[in-house]
């Protein structure tokens, strides 16, 4: 059939080129779907250019106590800059981001607002099955309120930053505090807080969680205002940094972590509404002749399907016109390409599945009754 896998084909020379071929046509499909960024010898943006000047001057006159080391790391690998999400790029999940507008949004924009019973919290869970938007919604909300983003993954902490760990989580808390407003995302936060704890390799992860749980009270002490000689400025910007976390596993981390976090957002599965709209977006700049029905019958067809699923299952379809053409796609302009139709993305999916299984799904919506809010 049209839809043969190209790559399944026997000798090998050709073979070859048909792999060639295919990683080819799925960078143009890639580039296609998701813009890239701009490309390194681009003319560096009026932002770029200001944050390397900030870098500089503050790798220059480091807070007290944050070694260079660490610093250089974080300001290098886990501050991100540029490719900027915003709340128009997530398809659903609307009381997720209402609750977001409200947990950190619009306190970060106007502090002076938020205070005494109003005070926002230090902590936020977002949780729920991988791949429905947890970290776009983190992103999302650096950009929207207009702070400074570090993302790092927990399981990095444990691995990557093993021995290391603890000076880096300081210096993170430290950084998150000159530069705030900040938003510290700490992604697969299970594998830091999680239950298990104890012998071998396992002391090193503990003492990395608790700097961690220290950081985190210290910054929610600065924030009350409870230390002595505490000036205005400090406590303005301890409470102008929030730990946003995510995790797939949210059984995982201990009762008392869990408690930490005043708020825990549950992040579900898209709804009929929201995978048609996920889907519209991801086929606005293609030719396609799909019509309203079809994407309804789409809809139908993927109950169960993550935001991730979804976009897998467009870039598969994508690549459906290509396939059938063979080494000519390389000599083709894009009119000469028939679109994009619901039978690519039929074929699609006999291979793109929901990643997760029904009774999976149940385990977060137990979680999600006995301690989360939903959205
Ligand atoms: P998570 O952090 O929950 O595992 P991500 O936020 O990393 O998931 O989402 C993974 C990918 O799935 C995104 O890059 C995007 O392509 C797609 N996606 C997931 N949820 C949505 C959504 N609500 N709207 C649009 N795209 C989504």
């Amino acid at each position: 059939s049209s839809f043969e896998t190209p790559a399944r084909r026997p000798s090998g020379q050709h073979k070859r080129s048909i792999v060639e071929r295919q990683r080819e046509a799925s960078l143009i499909v890639d580039s296609i779907i998701q813009p890239s960024e701009s490309s390194e010898d681009d003319e560096p943006t009026k932002e770029v250019k200001s944050w390397k000047k900030r870098k500089a001057e503050l790798l220059k006159k480091l807070p007290p106590g944050v070694d260079e080391h660490a610093a250089k790391q974080i300001l290098n690998e886990i501050v991100i800059q540029g490719d900027e999400v915003h709340w128009s790029d997530i398809a659903g999940l609307e009381i997720a981001k209402n609750a977001l507008r409200e947990t950190v949004v619009y306190p970060f924009l106007r502090p002076d607002l938020f205070m005494g019973l109003r005070e926002p919290a230090r902590g936020m869970l977002l949780f729920g099955p991988p791949g429905t938007g947890k970290t776009m919604l983190a992103r999302a909300v650096a950009t929207e309120s207009k702070s400074t983003f570090f993302s790092i993954s927990a399981s990095s902490l444990t691995s990557k930053y093993l021995g290391e760990s603890e000076k880096l989580v300081r210096a993170l808390f430290s950084l998150a505090k000159v530069l705030a407003p900040s938003i510290i995302f700490v992604d697969e936060i299970d594998s830091l807080l999680s239950q298990r704890s104890g012998s071998g390799e396992h002391e090193a992860t503990r003492r990395i969680k608790t700097e961690f749980l220290i950081q985190w009270s210290d910054l929610q002490r600065a924030a009350a205002g409870r230390e002595v000689g505490e000036r205005d400025k400090e406590r303005g910007d301890a409470n102008r940094v929030l730990v946003l976390a995510a995790t797939n596993l949210p059984w995982a981390i201990d009762e008392a972590a869990r408690r930490r976090f005043v708020r825990r957002q549950y992040i579900p599965l898209p709804e009929a509404e929201t995978r048609a709209v996920q889907l519209k977006t991801l086929l606005k700049q293609q030719t396609h002749t799909l019509s309203d029905e079809d994407i309804n019958t789409l809809v139908a067809m993927t109950n169960g399907f993550s935001g991730s699923d979804i976009t897998a299952l467009a870039k598969d379809a994508a690549m459906g016109p290509l396939r059938s053409l063979g080494d000519a796609l390389l000599h083709m302009t894009e009119n000469d390409i028939r679109p994009i139709g619901l039978s690519d993305f039929i074929a699609s999916l006999a291979t793109i599945r929901p990643s997760v299984s029904k009774a999976g799904l149940k385990e977060y919506e137990d979680w999600a009754r006995e301690f989360g809010e939903r959205g």
